[in-house]
């Protein structure tokens, strides 16, 4: 909550929002394009527009545009382009990061970017394999820190992204009031204006949460769910969010979501060699998918573990990669490989967080 004598942020905004606040009867027009004018150029300059002296005094001293403070940048090549990670500074000198994930394209142009966002500064769910996790949670992040990952990487980064992915630092529906609040402000057409299918959720499965997201009502938006592991046992080791919620109310919660008929559920599956790939593990995990989602309407991404700074175990290679994958696909699973992107940059899957060495 702003104080007082503070200015608001835009990037908080949706256009709705950021009108009603501003109570200038008669000048939707005028607002607007300022509003546009913050996402395309990261300026809010109400002396430029088409309105009275006084008004516009009252509104540059209601509002501002404040993107995070880049602090670095690293890069790394891969096959289908650059991963980079860029570390943020927050008003309050608090870090995040935020990664650019380059996504496969068809013709000769790069296609825009995914750009991987935090949620939270941390996290408290302690995945054992995560970065974040080992952190603990120092606080959440509001809806113009979120929106402000996406303005700094394509206004101070020149970044193209076409993608939202909350997947970085932090368990977005424990931030839920983060969370909707840019939801709304990336899904704005006077603004970001992405389309619902190109953003993603991505949680450990917070039944409460879950339920909460659905009722924003946005039936294209995508869905995944971290599993793991192929049992409550090994899970609540890997996930002690499984302690409170089990694989069995985790599916039932996921059962519920689905608001068109042809949503399909992501369900990521960080390989750890050793440690869920046992046998019969490929079991376990299509037996979860029977009961999270009808035939056909879930898949598992499967992500190559990266060990971080405290590893629980090391990087599978080509050959356990293929078995898992084999015997995903005889067990009926449908399963999409993800190949591990910005790992020297420890910018891959749980590897987000180290931002205070
Ligand atoms: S994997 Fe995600 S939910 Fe788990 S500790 Fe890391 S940031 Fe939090």
């Amino acid at each position: 909550m702003a104080k007082f004598d503070e200015r608001v942020n835009i990037l908080g905004l949706s256009r709705r929002a950021y009108e009603e606040a501003a109570d200038l009867e008669g000048r939707s027009r005028a607002l607007g394009r300022l509003y546009r004018q913050v996402f395309a150029e990261g300026r809010f300059e109400p002396g430029s527009a088409a309105i009275a002296k006084e008004a516009a005094a009252r509104l540059a001293a209601r509002f501002e545009v404040r993107l995070p403070a880049v602090e670095s940048v690293v890069e790394e090549e891969g096959p289908l382009g650059t991963t980079a990670k860029a570390l943020l500074r927050l008003a309050d000198g608090e870090r995040v990061e935020c990664v650019r994930i380059p996504t496969a394209h068809r013709g000769p142009e790069p296609a825009p970017a995914a750009l991987c966002v935090s949620s939270q500064v941390g996290c408290r769910m302690a995945c054992a394999f995560c970065e974040s996790g080992r952190r603990g949670l120092a606080r959440n992040l509001r809806p113009e820190e979120i929106v402000g990952q996406y303005a700094a990487a394509r206004l101070s980064l020149g970044w193209d992204i076409g993608k939202i992915v909350f997947m970085g630092m932090g368990e977005p529906l424990d931030n839920f009031e983060g969370l909707a609040g840019a939801l709304a402000v990336f899904l704005d057409a006077s603004g970001p204006a992405f389309a619902q299918e190109n953003l993603t959720v991505c949680t450990v499965g917070l039944p409460r949460g879950i339920a909460r997201l659905k009722s924003l009502g946005l039936k294209r938006l995508n869905l995944a769910v971290s599993l793991n592991a192929p049992d409550d046992g090994l899970r609540s080791e890997l996930m002690p969010a499984n302690r409170a919620v089990g694989l069995e109310a985790l599916a039932a919660a996921l059962r519920l979501y689905p608001q068109r008929r042809n949503f399909t559920l992501a369900v990521n599956y960080c390989l750890i060699p050793g440690r869920n790939d046992g046998r019969g593990a490929e079991q376990g995990v299509a037996a979860f998918l029977r009961a999270a989602a009808p035939p056909g309407r879930a898949f598992v991404n499967l992500i190559p573990y990266n060990p971080g700074s405290a590893a629980i175990g090391r990087a599978p290679n080509e050959a356990e990669i293929e078995d898992m994958t084999r015997r995903l696909l005889a067990a009926g699973v449908l399963v999409k490989l993800r190949s591990p992107r910005g790992r020297g940059l420890m910018a891959a899957c749980g590897q987000l967080g180290r931002v205070k060495g």
